[in-house]
């Protein structure tokens, strides 16, 4: 990884997590500590470093987005992720949430459908020295049963209703974050799920827009 000191990008990552997160509310330590040193800048394409650190999502290519620092600080947060969970993520994108994740827990499992993207994910994930992250070509829909039970699972493209995969792979107390809806303006909502002893809490958080949970095969790219 790039020298902290000779990083460019240090003084951007500063002020993204204090006028973009903490002053939006997020108060976890470990939480901005993790995005105070994760280079979010190495998980965007190389023309889009210079914006790695606004206020917005940014294109991943193959129709995908790198959300919005704030919505991976919230969701991140939201799963109240402790040192010792194991946490399943299902869209794994660019793989800058699943850094951040794997900063805060003892290990990440995360599946992304597109080759391209899981293929990237990977390399930056490696390079930075993320050794309890394993990344996995599949579909999301059915989670990683041989893996199962996860803590806390955090999805990170919106199906239409929860996969009954993943309720299924949530372990007693485990928390999963998803959002649900239909893709377009105003339909989705990141909901929380936390499984108590006989039955499943559902939370809504806040309306949000993410791309689709794919349920076939994406066009290989
Ligand atoms: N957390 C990522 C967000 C990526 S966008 C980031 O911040 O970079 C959502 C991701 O979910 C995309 O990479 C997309 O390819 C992936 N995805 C969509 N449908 C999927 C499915 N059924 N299974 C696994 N991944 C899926």
């Amino acid at each position: 990884m790039e020298r902290l000191e000779n990083d460019p990008y240090a003084g951007a990552r500063l002020r993204m997590v204090a006028e973009q997160i903490e002053s939006r509310g997020i108060t976890d330590a470990r939480i901005l500590a993790a995005m105070r040193t994760i280079p979010r800048h190495l998980f965007v394409a190389d023309e889009n470093r210079d914006q790695a650190y606004e206020d917005y999502p940014l294109s991943i290519g193959h129709e995908q987005t790198i959300s919005q620092p704030y919505i991976v600080a919230y969701m991140t947060a939201a799963i109240g992720p402790r040192s010792s969970d194991r946490v399943l993520e299902i869209g794994t994108g660019s793989g800058y949430q699943t850094a951040v994740l794997a900063g805060l827990v003892r290990e990440v499992l995360s599946v992304e459908i597109r080759p391209g993207l899981a293929e990237r994910a990977q390399r930056v994930l490696g390079a930075l020295g993320c050794g309890n992250v394993r990344v996995r070509l599949g579909d999301g829909n059915l989670g990683w049963p041989e893996e199962a039970p996860f803590d806390a699972i955090l999805v990170t493209a919106a199906p239409e209703s929860v996969p009954t995969a993943l309720l299924k792979q949530l372990a007693p107390g485990g928390r999963m974050v998803i959002p649900l809806g239909a893709a377009g303006w105003d339909a989705q909502r990141l909901v929380r799920l936390t499984r108590m002893a006989d039955d499943v809490r559902t939370e809504v958080l806040l309306p949000v827009r993410f791309v689709p949970l794919t349920t076939e095969e994406p066009r290989l790219h």
